[in-house]
Formats: C-alpha cells, structure tokens, sequence
C-alpha cells in the first residue's frame, strides 16, 4: 500500500506572500484586521486570529484600523471608500489578481464587451468586474453563453478556472463576433496543481484532496480528480474515516494553493495511521513521498 501526494500540493506564491505580508504587518500592529478571509482557509483565518489579525466583513465595521487586502483583492469601489476614510492599506492581493484586473480595466476603455469565465459569487469575480466600466457577461462556462452576436469581445478568466474550459468559451466565441482579444488569466499555479492532480488521480484508486469548501481551486481539483477515481474533499483530519481504505493500494493526496501545510501533514499522517503503517509518518511536507515544491 502506498500513499503519495501530489506534485506541488498546497501553498502558492500569492498565498504564502498574503500570509508573510499579515504577519509581518501584524507583528507592529495589534489592531489589524482583513477584509473578508485573506486566503479560502477557515485553519489558517483561525491561526490569524490567534496572532492578533481580526476578520470583518464590512467596511463599517473596521473601526479606523489598518487593513490588509486579501489575496483575490477586493472591490475598486471598497478600495477608494478605505482611501477616502483615510484607514492605512496593506495590500495583499495578489499580483497575478492584479494583472487580470488590469486587463478588465484596459479591455473595458478600449471598448470591448468584456466577459469573465468564473464564479459570478466568488470574491474574486466581484472584485474583477468591478474595473469594467462597460459591458460585461460573466460566465461559468461556454454553455452559459447567450445566442447573439457582439461586435468585440474581450475574454478574461478567474485565476482557478480549468484551461480547457477556458478554451471551450474562446471556440464559441468566434463565430459570435467581429473582433475578440483573449487574455489568459489563469494562474499557473493553479494550472501546475491541476495537471499533477489529474496524473496522480489517473494511477490512484482514492484521492483524498484537502482545502477550505470555500476553495475555489481546491474544489476544482476534487471535480478534476472525480472524473476518474472515488474522491474525498476534507479541510482537516478529523474527517477521515477508516473505511474508506478498505481494499485500496495506492492512495493520492492533492491539496489546493491554500491549504496549509501543517494541515496537509496531518491528513497524511491520520491517512498513514489508518493504514497501519505509524513508523511511515513525517514532520514536514517535504518528506511525503512525490512531494515536490513549486519553482
Ligand atoms: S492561485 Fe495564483 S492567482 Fe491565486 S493567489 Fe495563488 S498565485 Fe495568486
């Protein structure tokens, strides 16, 4: 029996950048709060709290304290409402959020109608479309598109949405316009997670992925990863039954871009007990067999 995890498995780059700048932030600072969750976490929003970061969900209630942005930002117009109330900004959107954000903006000025692949309740998606000034269609895939024809379209994606579908909406669009400009906005992180959960999936006969139920990305790998294997999505341990293993072999563990590390070590260890095989546990993410860290 064997368990291995997959390539890349957990923290990003804008995560693990989110996390340095709060807890930097909050080392000067105990009156700190976040915006909404600064990552897709509830473990790592509670460690936060417990190093003195509050969260609020609404600009009333932050009360004049400086305030981080979370990694998939926040609305334009929250932004200039923090600025106009003079509260101290500690932005900590990351940057590729930033960059797709700016191409919503400069689509939307040089006139086309610009449409979004995502999830219109995602934080993200709402913060996006709110750097258009123009038209905008927000889509979750190709088949939510409208029979009509559009003079130029722009087609911009959420950072956590899957390549192919994004491809899918470039073909329908094509014989439904004049003029289209496509800018691929997903992140590679999310990509690289994505491919090495498919691969492990495709020689697993259980994945276990591990990530907030908030996660868009972590829920994407479990759809990824259902497609060819029976598959659990867990935010910790405790939910790991027993049973599942029963007659199983090669077990493969994935876990979105922001789930913790600690959290992931743990599922591996409860998984490596449940198998029987204690003398196998680890200290460190590192030390699950097929882990590799992004570059
Ligand atoms: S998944 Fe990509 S876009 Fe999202 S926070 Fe991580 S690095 Fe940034």
């Amino acid at each position: 029996m064997s368990v291995k995890i997959a390539k890349n498995s957990g923290f990003c780059f804008g995560v693990k950048r989110a996390i340095k700048i709060a807890s930097e932030a909050a080392q000067g600072n105990h009156k700190i709060v976040t915006l909404g969750p600064i990552i897709h976490n509830p473990q790592m929003v509670e460690k936060l709290a417990s190093e003195g970061i509050e969260r609020v969900n609404e600009v009333s209630e932050i009360q004049g304290r400086p305030t981080i942005i979370r990694s998939h930002g926040v609305k334009k117009e929250v932004l200039e409402e923090l600025i106009a109330n003079n509260i101290e900004i500690i932005n900590a959107t990351c940057p590729y959020v930033s960059k797709t954000q700016e191409y919503a903006k400069e689509l939307s000025e040089q006139g086309y109608m610009v449409v979004i692949m995502g999830d219109k309740n995602h934080p993200e998606v709402i913060a996006l479309s709110s750097y258009i000034e123009g038209e905008c269609l927000i889509v979750a895939s190709a088949e939510d598109v409208p029979e009509k024809k559009y003079q130029k379209v722009g087609i911009i994606s959420q950072t956590t949405r899957k390549i192919d579908d994004l491809q899918k909406l470039v073909s329908i669009f094509i014989p439904k316009c004049h003029e289209m400009r496509v800018m691929n906005t997903i992140c590679n992180a999310t990509s690289i997670r994505q491919e090495s959960t498919l691969e492990l999936a495709k020689e697993s006969d259980l994945m276990i992925v591990v990530g907030g139920r908030n996660s868009s990305n972590t829920k994407m790998l479990a759809r990824i990863s259902e497609d060819f294997v029976e598959t659990f999505h867990i935010e910790t341990a405790c939910e790991i039954d027993k049973k599942w293993f029963k007659g199983r072999n090669n077990i493969g563990l994935t876990a979105g871009a922001s789930t913790p590390d600690w959290v992931i070590v743990e599922v591996y260890n409860k998984i490596i007990e449940c198998m029987g095989n204690i003398n196998q546990k680890v200290d460190k993410i590192k030390d699950i067999p097929g882990f590799k860290e992004e570059e």
